[in-house]
């Protein structure tokens, strides 16, 4: 009996005729919408009986193998009593520059329709043809060439054969992977309490290709309450793969670590880590040519044998494996990464590889994505992450210097700067040393930003390593592409300094963008332990009528956690007045039990000035503080100084926010206490200003959804890092008048409710 393997022409040839290496020196990427509009142009030139994007399907047996090959031509031309195939390239490339044998993989494409379509007409012979469309001057260039039946079946048994290795490594996992997770049972000896809950809804989700919204707390294991379901609902055949988004390295190992423990109970998946590529990369510089680094010399004649190796023999694939496999097949570390993620059945990566429009994965076809559930970690990060993957802005400077610096090398880019310059002049004039608004883009820039562009193209294409021109080539690039974006979530912030103006485009609400991305996949699970309000993630994220939600409890008794308030102002201008007062409050706290403490501030600057007035009062502790730009290596010491069974108390300052903040897990009497001074209310900057101003025009409570909801979340991921277990117990204290208000206490989680309140009479017994 055969087994069956379904593949669509492009991805068999580009895998049996990738060769070469990687080049990342300087190419123009035409969209996929003006990719189209080129094949369109050319289509439009074909005759009567031609016929444009034909659909081909063929079986082929190889072996044990049955291979359903399907495709779709760009065309079938009737020629007398003949057919010709033609297959569309558009290109930036000058066509001088392509000759017959070029690309392949190009002929590899076009041979297998033109096979299919001998098959299905009943031809001995076909011709082949190759157009190539310049993007610019939509010049046309082809190539042809006839084939006998007997060229192309041998053509196609070829392809089928490089294949072969890799097809059958695909069938067989994807046995291993559909059988170990129907028999997989929960990792855990038991579920905690509203575990099974949350499990059950991310099944249901995933089930009926819905969307989640979970707000599930600290310590109800939620990177398993979500990975467990996903991976049991595609052993019934829900879906295919996984996209776990995180925003930070450390819930990345979580992720890994819950497939080891899956794999532990018998689960056969491939989980793959994605790590930046300046993190990852072997060389000194991330120059991604052959001259310059050998792992990108020749990549592609060696990436088909490195994977099948990586595959074969590893399962979850962390930054430690890439590495031995890509040292050993002399690959680049970050693109084997990538070339593993298209094949795996999970990948573990940032919330940037699926939602910025600047780098998600774009090999990752549309079909793929249908089959895909997307699960994201701690998702209020995204609200903030999102606005800037969506925003764009210029600078005045960049192309002054520009147009100074291309003077005398080439005029074409030195006036199109200059150009741009003159606009900046008279934006600066409208906002006169402060700053406008607008609701709309200028399109006049846009038509120079255009033409900048295409000038910067040409000169990059000659010689593609001017950094400076780069930069400011794709700065230009991500703009224009923001600004197609454009809709009323948007403001344009134009600011001006004594000699700079700037123009950003500010995407203050990024539900819009954020929902028409995910709605390529066949599910997504949003979750945080700091949805709170739920509605307001919701809003900012993107929630659809039919979307589903949960929230669940605590499972810790509530008894472990004594929580306090003390109703002292943390405000700017009273903090002078009452910096002793809070000081008895800390020390209150840490001589009432020796243990170790973690202080949370909403400034480095608020935090070392209370860190001098605490270290001055000689309180019986250790103290460590945080400093802004800590190394890896610095963090790590910071928490490794959170030891139990210290001989004296501990006294950690840190900020609201920070890296100390969210995603650290000091278990058991690693962590005693934790005292959050203020309210974490962000920076009171023009573009919170604006964006406050911007969301009461849209009938929402600007103060609350620009400074008290993201504030409050600040407080409760700092208060979250108390209790990590059943058996932690801790006091957590909140320091501000505002706690008291009804507005900010709402916003407390149900367990902290229960509060006892410090006063200069009333103090922790
Ligand atoms: S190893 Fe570094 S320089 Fe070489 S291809 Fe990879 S990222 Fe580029």
């Amino acid at each position: 009996m055969h087994e069956s393997i379904k593949v669509s022409v492009r991805p068999l040839v580009e895998y049996a005729f990738r060769s070469g290496s990687i080049d990342a020196r300087f190419r123009t990427a035409t969209t996929m919408h003006e990719g189209t509009k080129l094949h369109q142009y050319v289509q439009k030139q074909y005759g009567e009986q031609d016929q444009k994007e034909v659909p081909f399907e063929m079986e082929f047996e190889y072996d044990d193998l049955l291979f359903y090959i399907e495709g779709r031509c760009d065309g079938l031309l009737k020629r007398n009593d003949s057919y010709v195939v033609d297959e569309i390239k558009s290109t930036s490339l000058p066509l001088e520059e392509i000759n017959e044998n070029s690309y392949a993989v190009h002929w590899a494409q076009a041979k297998c329709y033109a096979y299919m379509a001998m098959m299905k007409y009943d031809q001995a012979t076909i011709s082949v043809q190759l157009t190539y469309i310049q993007s610019e001057t939509k010049e046309v260039r082809t190539f042809t060439n006839s084939y006998s039946l007997e060229d192309l079946s041998h053509f196609i048994s070829e392809v089928i054969q490089r294949y072969t290795p890799f097809a059958r490594w695909k069938v067989d996992h994807h046995h291993r992977l559909i059988d170990s997770s129907r028999s997989l049972t929960f990792p855990f000896e038991t579920y905690r309490e509203g575990q099974r809950k949350f499990a059950g809804s991310v099944y249901k989700t995933v089930q009926e290709g819905a969307t989640l919204f979970a707000s599930a707390p600290t310590g109800i294991g939620k990177t398993m309450s979500t990975l467990f379901p996903t991976i049991k609902a595609i052993g019934e055949g829900h879906g295919q793969k996984i996209f776990y988004l995180t925003a930070k390295t450390i819930t990345r190992e979580t992720a890994q670590e819950a497939f080891k423990m899956m794999e532990d109970k018998g689960l056969i998946a491939t989980s793959v880590t994605i790590t930046a590529k300046d993190k990852v990369c072997f060389k000194e510089k991330t120059i991604c040519q052959k001259d310059y680094c050998e792992y990108a010399d020749g990549y592609y004649d060696r990436i088909n044998e490195g994977l099948l190796d990586l595959l074969r023999n590893e399962t979850r694939i962390t930054r430690e494996v890439l590495e031995g496999y890509a040292h050993k097949h002399r690959l680049c570390p970050f693109e084997l990464s990538l070339d593993a993620a298209y094949v795996a059945d999970a990948v573990i990566c940032d919330y940037n590889y699926i939602f910025d429009p600047r780098v998600s994965l774009k090999r990752l076809i549309e079909e793929q994505k249908k089959q895909t559930t997307v699960l994201i970690d701690e998702a209020h990060n995204l609200v903030d992450r999102a606005r800037g993957m969506f925003s764009a802005e210029l600078h005045k400077s960049a192309f002054l210097q520009l147009k100074r610096s291309y003077r005398s090398t080439n005029q074409e880019i030195s006036n199109a700067a200059s150009s741009i310059n003159k606009l900046f002049i008279d934006y600066k004039k409208s906002a006169q040393s402060g700053y406008v608004v607008q609701t709309d883009v200028d399109e006049e820039l846009l038509v120079h930003l255009d033409t900048f562009v295409s000038v910067c193209e040409k000169e990059l294409l000659l010689q593609g390593n001017d950094e400076e021109l780069l930069d400011v080539y794709f700065t230009c690039q991500n703009f224009i592409r923001i600004a197609k974006l454009y809709d009323h979530h948007f403001f344009t912030l134009v600011q001006a300094g004594k000699s700079e103006a700037s123009m950003k485009l500010f995407c203050f609400d990024p539900s819009n963008q954020l929902s028409r991305m995910r709605n390529g996949f066949r599910s997504t699970v949003f979750f945080s332990a700091t949805f709170s309000p739920l509605s307001y993630y919701q809003n900012m994220l993107g929630w659809e009528d039919d979307d589903y939600q949960v929230t669940i409890p605590s499972p810790f008794p509530e008894e472990n956690m004594s929580v306090y308030i003390a109703p002292l102002s943390t405000k700017y201008r009273e903090r002078e007045e009452t910096l002793e007062p809070l000081i008895d409050l800390l020390e209150n706290v840490v001589t009432k039990r020796k243990g170790n403490y973690l202080f949370f501030f909403s400034s480095y600057g608020y935090m070392e000035r209370v860190y001098e007035a605490y270290t001055d009062r000689e309180i019986d502790t250790d103290t460590i503080l945080q400093h802004q730009n800590m190394t890896e290596e610095e963090r790590e010491q910071y928490l490794e100084t959170f030891t139990s069974g210290r001989s004296k108390s501990l006294a950690g300052f840190a900020v609201l926010g920070g890296i100390f903040s969210e995603g650290i897990d000091l278990k058991g009497d690693r962590l005693t206490g934790v005292v959050v001074v203020g309210v974490g209310l962000p920076n009171f900057d023009t573009e919170r200003k604006l964006m406050k101003e911007r969301f009461d025009l849209d009938g929402k409570n600007g103060f609350e959804y620009t400074y008290v909801y993201p504030g409050m979340n600040r407080v409760q991921q700092a208060g979250g890092r108390l209790i990590r277990s059943e058996t932690d117990k801790g006091i957590l204290v909140l320091i501000d008048s505002r706690y008291v208000e009804k507005r900010y206490q709402q916003l407390l989680p149900f367990e902290w409710r229960n509060f006892d309140l410090l006063t200069p009479e009333k103090k922790i017994q």
